[in-house]
């Protein structure tokens, strides 16, 4: 069993609660396979042979351990030691993979012949069918009809992978309408069908499967710390949130150490009282949004607000269940960066040490210059991806 199967004091109860979050908010249709996941991912997970072959494709087909580089002229701009840890550099650009890697073990193990997934911007669309061709199985991806317009090369990516993209045609035809459907698709197959999603979100066992998954990141971070530095813990661990599985798995072997600071930064769009933001923990209140109890965006009487960032990866209304708890319960601290924050911070980083960051990672680097850590200090930011999918976006605004 390795460090990652193991339980930390801020992990999940049996039933799937973080503290007041989490639980299973599912329509009883869904049960029998939600059940059958829950049952089993935990046994499957620790099983010797479900470990070597995740950590050999975590090697051989994502690249992992990922570096963990030394920004040194980002350090002396900001008179402390920064460290990147180096997601950028998996397979297919960001750490999403980490996730779908470790579910189509998973799926392959419960005899499932077809994933189904949904996607917003593609990223996770493009993990997801790029584990599936990886591994032989079918793979649908629901993706809302106008994002489909909007995200024309990952439709491509999944495609040239042997996806199907599947438009939803309903409501905003977003994301939300595309979750919908591979729901209704999962319920209508539970036997031969497992749903990957791609974020520390949904019903238990989700939020958990996905943070453990993740959770190889920090396991990593430490290892390479000690190797650095001759310690194992940063004094600061930054990371952005938009479902906040990047966030997880950077904090997940810190949680329990009280001497590493968290930092999660979520989207504030055009402003946090813009009305046009994403900056769940500062604007939402608890209530269900997919499947768990969590602090989301929405309106008195209870609709989920439409939430907005430049950067697709964290426009979303909500945070996953582990992080409405560390926000809670104070473990992490919050803030918020803006559109215009981020594109600075990208361009910052680029220039300064030659990486072009994702537009959700920018939101990380945005708050360096609020930390003010003292120079002997050590900071880790997770680097969640690259920014080839953005130029367009870098091209317009800068
Ligand atoms: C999807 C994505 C995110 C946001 O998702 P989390 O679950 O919050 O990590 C952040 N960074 C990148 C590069 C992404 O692709």
């Amino acid at each position: 069993m390795t460090e990652t199967t193991t339980k930390p004091a801020f992990g999940v109860t049996e039933r799937g609660y973080y503290g007041d979050f989490g639980g299973a908010y599912i329509p009883e249709m869904l049960y029998p396979n939600v059940e059958e996941l829950r049952q089993n991912y935990l046994k499957i997970m620790a099983e010797p042979d479900f470990q070597i072959e995740f950590q050999a494709l975590l090697r051989d087909f994502v690249g992992r351990p990922t570096p963990l580089f030394f920004a040194k002229r980002l350090s002396e701009k900001y008179g402390c030691k920064i460290y990147l840890k180096r997601e950028d550099l998996c397979h297919t650009g960001a750490h999403k993979v980490n996730n779908t890697v470790g579910q189509i073990l998973i799926a392959k193990r419960l005899k499932k012949q077809r994933i189904v997934a949904e996607t917003g911007a593609g990223q996770h669309g493009v993990a997801t069918a790029t584990v599936c061709a990886l591994m032989g199985m079918e793979c649908i991806i629901y993706m809302g009809e106008l994002d489909i317009e909007r995200q024309a090369p990952n439709v491509a990516r999944m495609q040239m992978l042997g996806a199907e993209v599947r438009p939803a045609k309903s409501g905003s035809k977003t994301l939300k309408d595309a979750t919908n459907e591979a729901m209704r698709h999962w319920i209508n197959n539970p036997v031969d069908t497992h749903y990957i999603i791609g974020s520390v979100v949904g019903p238990h066992p989700y939020p958990d499967m996905v943070a453990r998954f993740q959770a190889v990141i920090s396991e990593e971070i430490k290892k390479q710390l000690v190797e650095k530095e001759g310690r194992p813990n940063p004094d600061y661990v930054l990371a952005c949130v938009g479902g906040g599985s990047n966030a997880a798995g950077a904090f997940y072997h810190f949680l329990d150490e009280p001497s590493v600071r968290l930092i999660a930064v979520e989207a504030a769009g055009r402003g946090i009282d813009s009305g046009h933001s994403a900056a769940t923990t500062a604007l939402g209140k608890p209530g269900i949004l997919h499947g768990s109890r969590t602090i989301l965006m929405q309106t008195n009487d209870g609709q989920v607000v439409e939430p907005y960032s430049i950067s697709a990866g964290l426009d979303y209304p909500g945070i996953g269940p582990i992080h409405a708890h560390l926000f809670k319960s104070g473990r992490a601290e919050f803030y918020a960066a803006t559109d215009q924050e981020a594109l600075e911070a990208s361009l910052e980083l680029s220039r300064t040490e030659g990486i072009i960051p994702a537009l959700e990672t920018a939101h990380a680097l945005a708050y360096l210059k609020n930390l003010n850590a003292k120079p002997h200090e050590i900071v880790v930011i997770n680097l969640s991806g690259r920014g080839d999918k953005d130029l367009n976006t870098y091209m317009k605004h800068l």
